[in-house]
């Protein structure tokens, strides 16, 4: 029988009568001949909860028993999806991670998925039950301690379900019906896409649309998953939602796909460097020991041997590479005259695999924003994107004029 994966996240699952509702869901797809699956994720605000009572309990707290705490929502609610089907007469039965097994490195709080057997499931499936309810987010290490995959990694947990069972398609319900164009809440003429590809979800997802997590659509894209990403709340139809799929699934696309944004955005300065063999290095090195994940990086042409180098990171990481650069200053490492950083700015970036084969979409992009008045402070590209910096207070502007310019509202 076909296996289908259905994964439900937090606001799917946040009450005894949603979960009944994510379970008719679940009824319909078993009617149709399919094994079933179900990943879910803790009900909403549980993993928050227990977080914070680890941290009040422990700041400086062992990993190990941070997963042993942050774990145990999901294990609740696959506890309760398992009997919510029983009461249905779906012969169903709840999987913690480590009783599939799902075999995690040891990185606690953060492990990655290495092996997922499939025969302890399959067997049961072979035995008479329909449904397999697996606590997302969670799997077990060598030591056989119980790891996690990081905030949002219920989705990864589907997705390496879905590979690993070779399932027809891995469905994720959550609290919106699909992937859009932008944020609906900035730009109304958001438009929800029926299919995006894989490189694009990841551009988007890792741009800030929060629908997946990144990890989740990377696992998608290498093994080939199919991912449909629709609402939980809302009667589905075959076709709803947004199939996030191989480029060659999808006949006929927009150029530009969809506008991404990120608000929380700071650019820095090293104002005059010396241009000198290492000088990256020694900029960067210490940044990425600090943890700051920098971005966007320009080094300016050099004169008389002297040169800019500007770096954008997240807001709230400039403390903390202030830090890093002063530290490697005093040590000698670099020498810079000034480190000047603006953390009102916003990242603003399109998205597209047509911008292999089309050209003239920077150079639209551009014109857009110079046609608003929007000043463009760093630019970088991709194969399939380009993304600016620009001034925090004029995000919405450009969102909405990029919008329009490329006519997302229309289909492709
Ligand atoms: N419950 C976990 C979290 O909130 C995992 C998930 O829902 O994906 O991060
Ligand atoms: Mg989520």
């Amino acid at each position: 029988m076909p296996v289908l994966v259905m994964k439900f996240g937090g606001t799917s699952v946040a009450t005894l009568d949603r979960i009944r509702r994510a379970a008719k869901r679940v009824g319909v797809e078993v009617a149709k001949g399919n094994d079933v699956i179900v990943i879910v994720s803790a009900m909403s605000g549980k993993t928050n909860e227990l977080v914070g009572w680890v941290n009040e309990t422990s700041p400086m707290f062992d990993a190990r028993e941070y997963d042993a705490v942050v774990s145990s929502g999901e294990n609740v609610t696959a506890g309760l999806m398992a009997l919510t089907l029983q009461e249905m007469d779906i012969p169903a039965r709840s999987w913690q991670g480590w009783q599939v097994p799902v075999k995690t490195t040891s990185a606690h709080s953060s492990a990655r998925i290495e092996e997922i057997p499939s025969d302890n499931i399959m067997r049961k499936f072979g035995e008479g039950m329909q449904v397999a309810v697996v606590a997302g987010f969670q799997g077990i290490s060598p030591e056989g301690r119980i790891t996690t995959l990081g905030r949002g990694g219920s989705d990864t947990t589907a997705v390496a379900f879905a590979a690993a069972f070779d399932a027809i398609r891995c469905d994720i319900y959550t609290d919106v019906d699909g992937v859009y164009t932008t944020d609906p809440r900035v730009c109304d003429k958001a438009r929800k896409l029926d299919r995006i590809a894989f490189e694009e979800m990841l551009e988007l997802a890792s741009l800030g649309a929060k629908v997946l997590q990144t990890r989740s659509v990377e696992l998608a894209m290498r093994y080939k998953v199919k991912l449909r990403v629709l609402s939980s709340f809302e009667e589905q139809s075959d076709d709803a939602g947004t199939l996030v799929c191989d480029e060659e699934d999808i006949m006929e696309s927009n150029v530009v796909a969809g506008v991404a944004f990120s608000r929380e955005e700071a650019k820095m300065t090293l104002v005059s460097v010396a241009d000198r063999p290492g000088i990256a290095a020694a900029i960067f090195v210490p940044l990425s020991e600090a943890g700051v994940n920098v971005d966007m990086i320009v080094q300016n042409i050099a004169e008389e041997g002297r040169t800019d180098m500007t770096f954008s990171c997240p807001v709230e990481q400039v403390k903390r590479a202030e830090k890093a650069l002063n530290d490697a200053q005093t040590k000698g490492s670099i020498n810079f005259h000034e480190l000047v950083a603006d953390t009102a700015v916003a990242k603003i970036s399109v998205v597209g695999i047509g911008m292999r084969s089309h050209t003239g979409v920077a150079a639209k992009m551009f014109q857009v924003l110079s046609s608003e008045g929007i000043n463009i402070k760093v630019i970088a590209t991709s194969e399939i994107k380009i993304s600016v910096l620009i001034d925090r207070k004029y995000m919405e502007l450009a969102v909405q004029a990029l919008h329009d310019a490329f006519e997302l509202e229309k289909t492709g």
